[in-house]
C-alpha cells in the first residue's frame, strides 16, 4: 500500500480539506517479518524500544527477534498471557516503563495496541505496530478505547508512525480473527450510506474523494470473502489494506464517518451493557458485522416507502432508561439535549425521501447478497452467535441510537413513525 500516492492522489481535493496523515509508512507484504528492523530504521525509528506482545502473537510473529537483532535495535520484552481488555492499569504501567526506552513496538492488534497506542502518547514516544491479525479497524487509530471501571471511553493517543503487516502471518492467524475483521470492513457499507445521507440532510461535511476510497476498498475485500477463511497471504493483505485505509480515512476526514455508522454504534451498545454486567463481550469486527446485516435489512425496509411523512417525537424516557440502565443516563441526557431528531428539519427529510432511497440502493448490497458473503467469510450475521439475546438485543436495535448526537438513519426511523421496522 503506497501512502504517499494515497495522499498526493487527494491533493488539492475539492472538498476543500487538506487530506494528510501523521503516519509515516505503511508495509503490507509476504515474509515482512524478517525485515522489520529494516524498515523500522527506513522510517528512523528509534534503537532502544519496548516490544509489547502476549503469548500468541510473539509465537505467530518467528523471525521478528532476529530481525530487529540484526538491524541494531534494542528491546525489551513485556508480555502478556492473552490480552482481551484494553484497561487503564496496562496503560499505565506501560506507559511508566517507557520512561526508559525511546519507542514502543506493539507486535498484534486489538487491545494490545490500543493500550501502546495510549501508553506511547503519555510518555511521550514514537510508536510502531507490526499487525499479527486483521481483526479490526482500529491500525491506524488515533485514539485508543480504554476501560476504566467496567466504562469504556476513548482516549486521544498516539497514532504509529510505521505499521508492518507480513500477509503470511495474517493469513495464518485464525479463522475467527479473520471473519471479526471482515465484519467490521462490511460495516463501511452502512457507514458510507449514513454520511452520505447525513450530507444531505444536515449539510454534514463529506468528501467524495475518501467516500470513493472506502468503498473500492470494501467492495475488494467483498469480492474476495470465499478466500478469507483460506490461508491465502493476498486476501488476508487485502483484508488488513482495508481495516488500515479505513482508518485513515478518518484521519483525512477528521471525523469517524468513513468507518463507522449505525452498525457502529448498535455494536457498541451491546457492549458496554454487556461490560458494565462484568461481562466480555465477542470481537469487535464481529459485532459490527453482525449490526451491518440488521442495518441493512432495516434500510432496505424503508428503500421500499414511495414516501414517508417525518415529525420530532417525544423521546420516551422511561423505556430509554429501561434499556440503559441508570449508570448511563446521565450520559445518555447530555448526548440529547436537545435531541437530534429534535433539530432536524422533518420537511427536508420528506423531500429528499427519493434521493435517500437511491443512495440506500447504491451503496448497500442486499439482504441475500451480505448474508452469502458473511457466511462465505466464516462471518457471523446473527446477535445471538454473539452471545447478544433477548431484550439486549431488541434494545441494541431501537435505543443505540440515543448513546450518540450523531445522524444515522436508524436514529431517524422513530420521526416517521416506522419503529415497527426496527426488530432484529
Ligand atoms: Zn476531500
Ligand atoms: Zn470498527
Amino acid at each position: 500500500m503506497d501512502l504517499r500516492a494515497i495522499v498526493a492522489s487527494l491533493a488539492d481535493c475539492p472538498c476543500g480539506r487538506v487530506h494528510d496523515v501523521a503516519i509515516d509508512d505503511v508495509q503490507i507484504d509476504r515474509g515482512l517479518v524478517h525485515h522489520v528492523g529494516e524498515i523500522l530504521e527506513k522510517n528512523n525509528f528509534p534503537k532502544q524500544i519496548l516490544l509489547v506482545a502476549d503469548n500468541n502473537t510473539l509465537p505467530a510473529s518467528e523471525g521478528i527477534l532476529p530481525a530487529l537483532e540484526k538491524c541494531g535495535y534494542h528491546y525489551t520484552l513485556r508480555m502478556y498471557d492473552n490480552l482481551r481488555v484494553a484497561d487503564m492499569e496496562d496503560v499505565d504501567s506501560i506507559a511508566a516503563q517507557l520512561k526508559d526506552f525511546e519507542g514502543v513496538l506493539s507486535v498484534g492488534s486489538g487491545s494490545l495496541n490500543d493500550i501502546c497506542r495510549l501508553a506511547a502518547l503519555k510518555a511521550d514516544v514514537p510508536f510502531a505496530i507490526f499487525a499479527t491479525a486483521p481483526s479490526m479497524d482500529g491500525f491506524a487509530s488515533s485514539t485508543s478505547p480504554i476501560t476504566v471501571d467496567n466504562f469504556k471511553r476513548s482516549y486521544p493517543a498516539r497514532q504509529p508512525s510505521v505499521i508492518i503487516a507480513d500477509t503470511d502471518v495474517l493469513a495464518a492467524a485464525p479463522g475467527y480473527l479473520k471473519a471479526a475483521g471482515f465484519g467490521d470492513v462490511i460495516g463501511k457499507f452502512t457507514a458510507i450510506v449514513d454520511w452520505r445521507i447525513s450530507n444531505l440532510i444536515t449539510d454534514e461535511y463529506i468528501c467524495d474523494r475518501v467516500v470513493s476510497l472506502v468503498r473500492d476498498t470494501v467492495r475488494k475485500v467483498a469480492s474476495h470473502a470465499d478466500r478469507i477463511q483460506q490461508n491465502d497471504p493476498v486476501a488476508a493483505g487485502e483484508l488488513m489494506e482495508a481495516l488500515i485505509l479505513t482508518g485513515i480515512g478518518m484521519t483525512f476526514a477528521g471525523s469517524t464517518r468513513p468507518a463507522s455508522g449505525a452498525e457502529h454504534i448498535v455494536s457498541h451498545f451491546w457492549e458496554i451493557m454487556k461490560l458494565a454486567n462484568g461481562e466480555i463481550s465477542d470481537f469487535h469486527g464481529k459485532k459490527v458485522g453482525i449490526g451491518t446485516v440488521i442495518t441493512t435489512r432495516i434500510y432496505h425496509e424503508l428503500a421500499k416507502l414511495e414516501s414517508v411523512s417525518a415529525a420530532p417525537y417525544a423521546l420516551d424516557w422511561e423505556k430509554i432508561e429501561a434499556a440503559y440502565g441508570e449508570g448511563f443516563m446521565e450520559q445518555v441526557h447530555i448526548e440529547n439535549n436537545p435531541a437530534i431528531t429534535d433539530r432536524l428539519d422533518a420537511k427536508r427529510i420528506e423531500d429528499n425521501w427519493a434521493q435517500i432511497c437511491k443512495i440506500i440502493e447504491e451503496e448497500l448490497p442486499s439482504d441475500a447478497e451480505l448474508l452469502d458473503m458473511m457466511h462465505t467469510a466464516g462471518a457471523a450475521t446473527t446477535p445471538e452467535e454473539a452471545d447478544v439475546f433477548g431484550q439486549l438485543r431488541d434494545d441494541g436495535v431501537r435505543y443505540s441510537g440515543y448513546m450518540r448526537d450523531r445522524f444515522t438513519l436508524l436514529r431517524i426511523v422513530p420521526m416517521l413513525g416506522l419503529e415497527d421496522l426496527m426488530h432484529v
